[in-house]
């Protein structure tokens, strides 16, 4: 098979995988080609929201698995084909050499057993970086159930590794991927947990730091393919990020690829990922507990609403917020004020005052905060709503920021992908 037809369907087949972002790496570049600090990445976007800066591939749909989800799925009657890991390699610098990347994502089918697979992973990674002295960034699958000395080696190649647990229970795991097993993928995430601290510690004591994934780990969570409650996915996030350190926990939208009974017939709204990744921002950054978030374990994020705007609505007791006195931590619960924001008002508030006139030169919008704020202990807007006309106001997306737009990115264009 021609490498073009090879990319075509490889990149394809790799399109529903949405953990690759690639911030967060601090590789210092030596010398080679390239970098990934953040500086030297950049992202662009598909028109559904996900990033292509990286050559994302997958190094063979070959896949012994059946999980119904997935394209790639064994009894999926699709074209299959492999690349050669130099193939890959010369793939990727070719790309990189013309401006169209900034560097790899690669995920695979398990075409054998994990240790192949993840071997093969492995010899790619090496070859960009002792053959082609590349020093971008390179994000790579880690192959559940590998050996240690494999899973510790792809982390000293990649800049970050995921293992994608995909569906947020056991029970929805055996309904639809009864061959993964949970409690292997979270072993793998542990493993490399643990690498990462001991690699910390090391490196404080001895001033040496051997670069063992220094962006991290990421995991991917397949949404709408099962019942599960937001509240399930995001209590999962929530406890993969504290107890598994993991840098990002990605939402992906369940693609309809097939027409088994087990599946829902149609695509969840996307509007539901949108609002997974909110929630998880104000998890994160803002100070919010899953139960600010949702109220029980069934429930669902509201569609129409953001869900810092739905908390406020819920909690009409907690504003106006006075800006001239209020903490940082309630100035982040208005909504309309984000962490830049609050930040420059509690700075601006020290060597000035803060009025209604200089909020927008703070970059505060008065047309979403200024319903939920007094500045000098008056209102700001010369007519606020009242709470039932917020929600309206505030539905369907209006006062939101755009969403992201496609940016037809060159490897596209040439590529048909
Ligand atoms: S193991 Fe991965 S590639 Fe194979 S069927 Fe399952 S999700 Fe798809």
């Amino acid at each position: 098979m021609e490498l073009q037809e090879k990319l075509s369907i490889l990149a394809g087949a790799a399109k529903y995988d949405a953990s690759c972002a690639s911030s967060g790496s601090k590789r210092a570049s030596s010398g080679g080609l390239g970098a990934a600090n953040p500086a030297g990445v950049c992202h662009s976007w598909t028109g559904d929201g996900r990033c292509i800066s990286l050559l994302k591939i997958l190094y063979s749909n070959v896949c012994r698995l059946d999980c119904a989800y997935c394209m790639n799925r064994v009894s999926n009657d699709i074209a299959r084909t492999s690349f050669t890991s130099d193939e890959i390699a010369r793939l990727t610098i070719s790309f990189y050499k013309r401006n169209y990347i900034e560097g790899l994502f690669l995920s695979s089918g398990i075409f054998a057993d994990p240790d192949i697979v993840m071997g093969r992973l492995i010899d790619t990674a090496k070859l960009l970086r002792r053959d082609h002295g590349f020093q971008g960034y390179i994000h790579l699958k880690a192959i559940p159930g590998c050996g240690d000395r494999l899973m510790r080696e792809a982390a000293l190649w990649a800049d970050r590794l995921s293992a994608n647990i995909e569906l947020p229970t056991a029970t929805s795991l055996l309904a639809l991927a009864p061959q993964k097993d949970g409690q292997t993928i979270l072993g793998s995430m542990r493993f490399l947990r643990d690498g990462i601290k001991e690699n910390e510690t090391s490196s404080r004591q001895t001033r040496r730091r051997p670069p063992f994934l220094p962006a991290g780990q990421s995991t991917q969570l397949i949404v709408g393919a099962t019942d599960d409650s937001d509240a399930l996915i995001l209590r999962l996030a929530n406890s993969l990020y504290k107890k598994m350190d993991l840098r990002r926990v990605y939402y992906s939208a369940y693609v309809p690829v097939s027409t088994d009974a087990r599946l829902p017939g149609v695509a969840p709204p996307l509007k539901r990922e949108h609002r997974l990744y909110q929630a998880d921002w104000l998890l994160r950054f803002y100070g919010y507990s899953i139960d600010d978030i949702l109220e029980s374990a069934e429930s669902r994020l509201d569609l129409d609403i953001d869900p810092k705007v739905a908390w406020a609505l819920r909690h009409p007791e907690f504003f106006p917020v006075e800006l001239r006195t209020a903490d940082y931590e309630r100035i982040l619960r208005v909504p309309g004020i984000g962490v830049i924001g609050a930040q420059r008002i509690i700075s601006a508030r020290r060597s000035s005052s803060v009025n209604a006139e200089n909020l927008g030169k703070l970059g505060i919008s008065l047309k979403r905060a200024g319903h939920f704020i007094t500045v000098n202990d008056r209102p700001p807007l010369d007519r606020r709503c009242g709470q039932n006309d917020l929600r309206a106001l505030f539905a369907d997306g209006k006062n939101e920021p755009a969403p992201l737009k496609s940016t037809n990115h060159p490897l596209q264009r040439e590529f048909a992908f």
